[in-house]
């Protein structure tokens, strides 16, 4: 919203400040004001004035990315635990430490960098809000790393190193930047299982930084798959943190470190070569830990002389209750499975109060009760 704002004054000789103030009755706004959450009103004189609709202007802001890449714009106490522990993904649950920073947000800190594509701003393409929130570490168009820079593109922009970053991007942090940008962009994300939300991309990733730089004591055994995932990145253990901090808070290059480990767990775990042990960690691997049967009779009921058996109780039973639990596995982070768990469930509810206890049952098993909504219409 800001480079814009700077962009539409420019072509009318004016600076931003001004166009704000006398061309559309606004007080000076900073360009973070503008980039986070501006006025409603402001929003919707420029749209009227641009041509463009009202939610085309609100995407140029963070508000926009609501409720996608944040939960809300306002902190409270829980935003911490409701959007970095309500997963878990290498580690198992209960893990880690819960902190709760004061007026925490994800992704966002006072004193953030600002980075861009060196390439596409010499090229003349725009600034991309994006690239101003510690999420990605690459340009996905050009395959090269972000650079922090000073300045108002596109008025004056001052690289903070005089040559392009020549480090090999991994081909992990190239992946995983490709999912978020399409998270981003599409609303969904396409994992090795079956795609996902946004909303649920952007807190796995912020959960697996958590997990990997969480508290040292916190690992236990674990602490050698956590140890094997920064030798694979060829960074110092937990970037070299003495104490714990939101990654929000960190500087830009232990962030980028934490972002690397992040992608090269993400490989490890896809390509089975690391045990997750969080709740969602089958998400990243293509095929099913347990058998979920697509109806044919699994191998181990065909007898030795290759007759097929049939399955004794107990072992139908087992396939049921272990298909059930996958099931209901999968949708605590997967709307769509969620939805159809719920109607196929409520298939015996023949009373709004048996409809009730049956949306009880999944708030108890702690299924998002929103997922039942999002995928309706
Ligand atoms: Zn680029």
């Amino acid at each position: 919203m800001s480079s814009w704002m700077r962009r539409i004054a420019a072509s009318y000789s004016m600076y931003s400040y001004e166009l704000l103030e006398h061309g559309l009755g606004q007080q000076e706004l900073r360009d973070a004001e503008l980039d986070l959450d501006p006025p409603v009103h402001l929003l919707e004189v420029l749209a009227k004035r641009s041509g463009l609709d009202q939610h085309r202007v609100s995407a140029m802001t963070m508000s926009g990315w609501v409720p996608w890449l944040f939960d809300t714009l306002t902190p409270a106490p829980d935003t911490y635990e409701t959007y970095v522990h309500q997963f878990s993904l290498l580690l198992s649950p209960g893990r880690r430490n819960i902190y709760a920073p004061r007026k925490w947000l994800p992704w966002l800190s006072e004193t953030a960098a600002k980075r861009g594509c060196r390439e596409c701003l010499e090229s003349g393409s725009t600034l991309l809000l994006f690239w101003q929130v510690p999420v990605m570490a690459s340009c996905t168009v050009h395959r090269r790393r972000l650079e922090t820079y000073e300045g108002h593109p596109a008025d004056y922009i001052m690289w903070t190193a005089p040559a392009y970053d020549q480090r090999a991007l991994p081909d992990s942090l190239s992946i995983m930047d490709r999912r978020t940008w399409q998270a981003i962009t599409t609303g969904s994300v396409d994992l090795p299982r079956y795609p996902v939300n946004a909303g649920v991309w952007f807190r796995l990733l912020r959960t697996l930084l958590d997990e990997l730089s969480t508290a040292q004591g916190r690992y236990g055994r674990q602490l050698d798959d956590v140890r094997r995932v920064w030798e694979h990145c060829g960074h110092p253990f937990r970037a070299g943190l003495h104490s714990w901090q939101p990654f929000e808070t960190l500087n830009w290059t232990v962030q980028q470190q934490l972002l690397e480990a992040a992608a090269a767990a993400m490989e490890l775990i896809e390509d089975g070569s690391l045990t997750a042990r969080g709740t969602s960690g089958h998400l990243l691997r293509p095929e099913p830990d347990t058998a979920i049967s697509d109806g044919t009779p699994p191998g181990s009921l065909i007898g030795a002389d290759g007759v097929q058996k049939r399955p004794t109780l107990d072992e139908l039973w087992n396939q049921a209750t272990a298909t059930l639990d996958s099931c209901i596995e999968a949708a605590k982070t997967d709307p769509v499975v969620a939805k159809h768990l719920f109607d196929f469930a409520r298939y015996g509810c023949r009373s709004e109060e048996s409809l009730r206890g049956l949306r009880d049952t999944f708030a108890e098993l702690q299924i998002p009760l929103n997922f039942l909504s999002q995928t309706e219409g």
